[in-house]
């Protein structure tokens, strides 16, 4: 069986892009392999982040994992934070991975450069090296991710060519998998950048009042004619639109277009909103139904309890080849 590991940072309130990228998909992903969900806590740590706001983010994401299908008979979900493993595969995997390549991921150039190079931390810099570890440890076929943290799967596939030939095979190598509808979600007031919870700019969140939701699709910015065709360079608005509806319906783009041929932006917001209050809505009243009985809790600790026997595993396998010694075998 395929082992698919993915994982959400909790650095802000989920979006509309996080639900279409990984929650949407929790189904059938679980159905397809064996699962490891977790919830990048230490990653969240790269930029400053309130600590009560961290374990509240931490929390709706667990909850929000499990209200989108998540069962934890058949996927493991856990905190990265509980596997200390995680932190020390980045400790021996630093020295696999060079200053140069870490330097020109864009997710680092992105948001460093919005910062003061003295407020820049080490962390931010190194982050494709825990994250590398993540998915090794799991011995990961398979890492669903959007479009933004391809580029970091692409290394981790570096990491285990440069890593295999020095030691043989010992990590398995991993392969991003993308969406086809819905890699990319963009915010609703520009629809150039990217829909993200840590620098929110005309997001959906997951936890909006239906009214605020519907409010903000029908203010969304869109672009000149009249016309609902999907054509992201010339109509960037309308074709973000048209792949957040046919997410939501699940049908192709092709499917939406055809749908709202002849209708007007107005009509057509009107039938996005409804789409998407849809499919939100029956997810936020299990959201809270989850959170007022807790049942979380006991999910991220039976999680953490299988994932640390697997990552274990892995990192003996990884500490052995590069020669530290085992006392314990
Ligand atoms: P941050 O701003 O902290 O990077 P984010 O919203 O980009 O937050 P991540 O925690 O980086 O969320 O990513 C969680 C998952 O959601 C990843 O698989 C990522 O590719 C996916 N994802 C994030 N934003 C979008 C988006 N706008 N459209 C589709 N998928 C997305
Ligand atoms: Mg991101």
């Amino acid at each position: 069986m395929e082992k698919i590991l993915t994982g959400i940072k909790p650095t802000g309130k989920l979006t509309l892009g996080n639900y279409i990228g990984v929650l949407k998909n929790i189904r059938a992903l679980q159905d397809r392999g064996e699962c490891y969900l977790f919830i990048a806590d230490l990653h969240a740590l790269t930029l400053p982040i309130d600590p009560e706001e961290l374990r509240q983010n931490s929390i709706d994401i667990a909850a929000f994992y499990l209200a989108s299908g998540l069962d934890p008979k058949k996927a493991t979900l856990f905190l990265q934070s509980s596997v200390s493993a995680h932190a020390e595969a980045n400790a021996i995997f630093q020295n696999y991975l060079y200053m140069g390549e870490l330097s020109r991921m864009t997710q680092f150039k992105d948001k460093s450069a919005k910062m003061k190079e003295s407020a820049i931390g080490l962390g931010l810099f190194a982050y494709p090296v825990l994250m590398a570890g993540d998915i090794v440890l799991y011995d990961a076929d398979i890492v669903p991710v959007g479009e933004d943290q391809k580029q970091h799967v692409e290394l981790t596939r570096d990491l285990v060519n440069r890593f295999n030939n020095r030691y043989g095979e010992v990590l398995k190598m991993p392969k991003p998998e993308m969406n086809k509808v819905g890699r990319r979600i963009m915010s609703l007031s520009d629809p150039t950048v990217k829909m993200s919870k840590s620098d929110p700019k005309g997001d959906i969140f997951l936890k909006d009042d239906i009214k605020v939701i519907r409010k903000k699709i029908m203010s969304a910015v869109t672009d000149l004619g009249s016309e609902v065709k999907y054509d992201p360079e010339n109509k960037p608005g309308i074709s973000n639109l048209l792949t957040i509806y046919a997410a939501m319906k699940d049908v192709s783009i092709e499917e939406a277009e055809k749908h709202f041929e002849g209708k007007r932006y107005g009509e057509f917001k009107g039938e996005v909103a409804d789409a998407v209050i849809e499919v939100i809505e029956p997810l936020q009243q299990r959201y809270q139904q989850i959170i007022d009985s807790k049942s979380y809790l006991e999910v991220l600790k039976e999680g953490a309890q299988r994932a640390s026997q697997l990552a274990n595993k892995t990192l003996k396998r990884i500490k052995k080849a590069v020669g530290l010694l085992q006392i314990d075998e």
